[in-house]
């Protein structure tokens, strides 16, 4: 039976170390990190997430506001904003929520953050940094898949990574960060053939999909590690991964829940990724 990988106790581990650091930055620099989120409209989930992170970073003593806009505002508009809290000293961290109302384009308001401060890791400049080695702030959810990995005692180096999904926010920074610790990585997609099989020749399986349950427990490599990004619905509305859990658990070594694995550590590396900004522009300044 695999060993289960709380992402819940680990994220309060990290939350705690955040909150650390903020109260330390605050003593040295007689000011708390600033974290801006620019939410957009009136998606429901986008709600919840919005509330969840403004919760979070005022519990680690972060300073911050949520810039709530109607879903008519313009492109004009959000580019305006986005300008004015490039240009103020006390902003370390703007998050841009996706999705953006219709009409606007995601990526031009997602290149016109400044980099610096950019601590969803989305700006083509820290993407290009994640690709090249260089130093830059990298994307939220595979940052935390990589510390879930650390702290299960899984060794990266020399291990066949697959990872299944290569959207831009999860699967393809995830690959360039195992990659980045020498593990030999197989990035999968809609037209990969024989993913099952593909799948059985991973030490490290990363599943980010977004279809319920589609990865079986016969598609895994017995003593496998299992991240499971997937937030879904089954066929009860309960919450599920992209992994069927219940065959799953028992051929891998180890193997997030969802909820209460990858889902926790996307706030946590966003408060570490804002205090690490925090600190490169005090450094900077
Ligand atoms: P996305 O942008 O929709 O990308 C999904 C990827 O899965 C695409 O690359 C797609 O391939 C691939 N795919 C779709 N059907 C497939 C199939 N049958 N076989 C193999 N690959 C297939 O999704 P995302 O934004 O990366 O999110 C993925 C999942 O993670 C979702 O459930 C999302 O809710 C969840 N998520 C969770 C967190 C968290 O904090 N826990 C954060 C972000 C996302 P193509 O490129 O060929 O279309």
């Amino acid at each position: 039976m695999a060993r289960l990988i709380d992402g819940k106790a680990i994220a309060k581990t990290v939350r705690d170390e955040v909150a650390r650091g903020v109260a330390a930055f605050r003593e040295r620099h007689g000011r708390a990190p600033g974290l801006h989120v620019v939410l957009a409209g009136d998606d429901p989930a986008s709600a919840v997430y919005v509330r969840n992170k403004e919760k979070s970073a005022a519990e680690v003593g972060m300073v911050g506001q949520v810039h709530r806009l109607p879903a008519s505002v313009t492109e004009g508009e959000l580019l305006a904003l986005v300008e004015r809290l490039n240009a103020d000293a006390a902003v370390d961290g703007i998050l841009v929520q996706l999705p953006l109302p219709a009409g606007v384009r995601a990526q031009l308001v997602l290149d016109a953050v400044d980099p610096q401060k950019d601590v969803d890791g989305f700006h083509p400049q820290n993407v290009g940094a994640l690709w090249s080695g260089l130093s830059g702030l990298v994307p939220c959810t595979p940052r935390g898949c990589i510390r879930l990995l650390d702290e299960a005692g899984v060794a990266l180096e020399g291990a066949r990574a697959v990872v299944v999904g290569r959207s831009n926010i999860v699967g393809k920074p995830v690959a360039a960060l195992l990659l980045a610790r020498s593990a030999t990585v197989t990035l999968a997609h809609s037209k990969t053939r024989e993913l099952p099989e593909l799948c059985r020749q991973a030490d490290i399986l990363i599943a980010a999909v977004g279809r319920a349950k589609m990865i079986k427990g016969d598609w895994i490599k017995p003593g496998a590690a299992v991240i499971d990004v997937g937030m879904n619905r089954d066929e009860n509305a309960k919450l599920c991964g992209d992994v069927d859990f219940a065959s799953a658990q028992a051929v891998a070594a180890a193997i997030t829940p969802v909820p209460g694995g990858v889902g926790p550590m996307t706030i946590a590396m966003l408060l570490e990724n804002t205090l690490t900004a925090a600190l490169l522009r005090q450094r900077a300044s």
